[in-house]
């Protein structure tokens, strides 16, 4: 099938590479590229958060993390790397769905948990390199003959496409008229210190990371709805120091090297759906909030398969 693919982002790449491996034509047009985007700000941990509905995030997320893991192995200028890393709560909460399809989970024994928390699980999972990552993704994509166009779209009737897959992010709120996607900013540090696990707090109002590549460490976070700007923040830019030395008190801070801000494309529910415009079948692949890496290929590969339901 002749397959338009909206939107250059770690979702509309992913599902461009998923369309191409399954023998479908994909052009890809996009209003920007790599690395302006929110998926080059992702920190990135494979660990579902700020994605619903859970029963299909689990899905996608397990698919996902099993793909990362393959990557990682195999194509090693993806840049992903597994990294242990350690959950801190504040409340006893249920153990996650997902905790049985990964490699390693285990509930923390109370001396591991910091002052504050009272419960926590540590966890095995894939750290992916969105400054690797999303350059591989693109070559990956030209590699199996996808074309890849700057090109900015304002109606989805003007393309000429069997297939239209809308991966535009954030840019379907004009789009697709979808006022229930919003921005939750997210603001990080970088810093040149390794923190040998990651700690994590990841509750939206209480949310803290450190999250380790091999070349430096991602410290967030914020998570502030409904927030458009793109500036960096003085205040947040403490308070997120501030939560890390919390659960990483020998954070030293001569050892910042740099920050980043991006908006998380929101919603209520991450919108996988099929529907027809004129003859032209759209699945629309957007919304994945704080998830986007985490549940990329597992959506990737529900498009596809959306397309193959509908021509049955
Ligand atoms: C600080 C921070 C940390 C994060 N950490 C993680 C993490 O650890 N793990 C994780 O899984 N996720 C994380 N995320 C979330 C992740 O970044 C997003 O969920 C993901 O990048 C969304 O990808 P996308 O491809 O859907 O959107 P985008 O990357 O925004 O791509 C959208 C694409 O659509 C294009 N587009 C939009 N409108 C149009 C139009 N009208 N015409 C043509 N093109 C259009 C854009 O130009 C762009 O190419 C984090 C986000 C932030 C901000």
């Amino acid at each position: 099938m002749d397959c338009v693919v909206i939107g250059a982002g770690v979702s509309g790449l992913s599902s461009a590479i998923r369309l191409l491996e399954a023998g479908h034509n994909v052009r890809v047009l996009a209003r920007e590229f790599s690395p302006d985007l929110v998926s080059d700000v992702a920190a990135a941990l494979w660990y579902p958060f700020l994605a619903h509905p859970i029963e299909k995030t689990d899905r996608w997320g397990a698919e996902t993390y099993t793909e990362l893991m393959r990557l990682g192995e195999e194509e090693p200028m993806s840049g992903i790397t597994m990294r242990f890393g350690r959950e801190y709560l504040r409340e006893v909460v249920e153990l996650p769905g997902w905790r049985k399809d990964i490699t390693h989970f285990r509930v923390l024994e109370s001396g591991e948990i910091p002052e504050g928390w009272i419960f926590g699980w540590e966890f095995e999972s894939p750290i992916i390199e969105m400054y690797h990552y999303m350059p591989w993704l693109l070559q990956r994509t030209r590699d199996l003959g996808g074309i890849i166009e700057e090109n900015e779209v304002e109606d989805l009737a003007e393309i000429s496409a069997e297939v239209i897959v809308n991966c535009s992010g954030i840019g379907a709120r004009e789009l697709c008229q979808d006022t229930e996607v919003k921005p939750v900013r997210g603001q990080i540090i970088y810093i040149n210190q390794d923190p040998g696990f990651g700690r994590f707090d990841q509750q939206p109002e209480t949310l803290t990371y450190t999250i380790a590549r091999r070349d430096c460490t991602v410290l967030g976070g914020t998570a502030q709805s409904d927030d458009w700007s793109l500036e960096l923040r003085d205040s947040d830019r403490e308070t997120i120091l501030q939560k890390c030395e919390a659960v990483w008190p020998e954070l030293d801070r001569s050892k910042i090297i740099g920050e980043s801000v991006g908006l998380r494309p929101s919603r209520s529910e991450v919108r996988l759906e099929s529907e027809k415009i004129n003859d032209t079948l759209i699945i629309h692949n957007y919304g994945h909030g704080g998830a986007g890496v985490t549940l990329s290929w597992g959506c990737a590969d529900e498009v596809v398969s959306l397309i193959e339901e509908s021509y049955e």
